[in-house]
């Protein structure tokens, strides 16, 4: 599974970061961070998600008010939003 995570659309709600300890706060940036996320386009982040934390990753995807996080399957298929 993995996550993509689009911080030019976030707007820093933090609803993310009590969900899954994947995405932390910038306070400073008023932007979430994805921890370990790979810059793949401009401002755009992403990475794999640890078996183990693929319920939370979830939880903090569907959280976001602007969908700026989006969960992929092993197939490449988008789950959420
Ligand atoms: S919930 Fe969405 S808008 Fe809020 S910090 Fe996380 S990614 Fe950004």
């Amino acid at each position: 599974m993995r996550v993509e995570f689009d911080r030019d659309t976030c707007i820093g709600m933090f609803q993310c970061t009590a969900e899954w300890d994947g995405f932390e706060e910038d306070n400073d940036a008023g932007k979430a961070i994805l921890v370990d996320g790979e810059e793949v386009d401009e401002d755009l982040f992403a990475r794999e998600i640890p078996d183990d934390a693929e319920l939370d990753a979830k939880f903090a995807a569907r959280s976001c008010p602007v969908d700026a996080i989006t969960v992929y399957d092993d197939d490449g298929e988008q789950i959420i939003p």
